[in-house]
């Protein structure tokens, strides 16, 4: 697919791909359900009207990995409803991710200002110094996570199939082991392929950042979404966390190539 679209060629395209965005996604090697989320992630990106084209979008994305994992995996989840002891992890996020949960926080000034307290109790912390000091993340509210339905990916995609090897990890500091459904982890890496390849379309940033260090900016800077879809580098003081691996990298450039020419 090289030459740009027709406009009744994108018409036709549109309402097929309409058809598809509710769907879960099957990993079956099809490539126009993934081709499909991507434009709708681009165009969201891109809604002059919406009040944040970053929450949108985001919601898509985490939406579609919920609907395309089974709700009754082959062996069950050892997560429940107010078992958070994997929020003491750091999470790492593209910024969309943070300005949608920062949108949920507009009126909760004393959680803003957990998220800058913890932000600086981590500071110069390192990963395994990080998981002992302890830190929770800010946004539990009685062991329960006050932004469920805005939470990142990462913490969408991170579930147990045994409380014990959490409960080792995370309380009692033996290197982390959780058995997670294969399922679940080849979807969430499906759909963070196509969020990137949808962000890079977008000409945006697809930079991902520790997850306090990120809001602790963005509550500091007026109309940051805003003037970071328009381009301007707001977050040049946090510190990237690693890239994707050169193979990773090379499947989402890929698939952004792919799905260009009908963007
Ligand atoms: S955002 Fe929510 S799910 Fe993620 S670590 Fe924080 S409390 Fe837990």
């Amino acid at each position: 697919m090289t030459a740009r679209l027709s406009r009744p060629e994108r018409r036709a395209l549109q309402r097929a791909d309409e058809a598809l965005l509710s769907l879960p996604l099957v990993l079956n090697g099809d490539p126009r359900p993934v081709a499909a989320h991507i434009r709708h992630i681009v165009h969201l990106l891109r809604d002059p009207q919406a009040n944040s084209p970053c929450s949108a979008a985001v919601a898509h994305i985490t939406g579609l990995f919920d609907r395309s994992v089974p709700p009754t995996p082959a062996a069950p989840l050892a997560c429940r409803k107010g078992c958070s002891h994997c929020c003491v992890q750091m999470v790492v996020l593209t910024a969309p991710e943070a300005f949608f949960v920062a949108a949920q926080l507009r009126k909760r000034p004393k959680t803003v200002a957990a998220i800058v307290e913890a932000n600086s109790r981590a500071q110069g912390l390192t990963l395994h110094e990080r998981l002992h000091s302890k830190i929770w993340c800010p946004l539990l509210e009685d062991a329960i996570c006050s932004v469920y339905a805005a939470r990142p990916l990462a913490c969408h995609g991170f579930v147990s199939l045994n409380l014990e090897a959490c409960l080792a990890a995370f309380e009692r500091g033996a290197p982390p082991d959780i058995p997670t459904p294969q399922l679940n982890v080849t979807t969430l890496e499906t759909c963070r392929m196509l969020y990137m390849a949808a962000l890079r379309l977008a000409g945006l940033p697809d930079a991902a950042y520790e997850m306090n260090e990120v809001l602790a900016t963005i509550f500091a800077t007026d109309k940051a979404e805003a003037r970071w879809l328009a381009g301007e580098n707001i977050l040049a003081g946090v510190p990237a966390k690693a890239p994707p691996p050169p193979q990773y990298d090379k499947a989402i450039a890929e698939l952004a190539a792919f799905v260009a020419p009908t963007v």
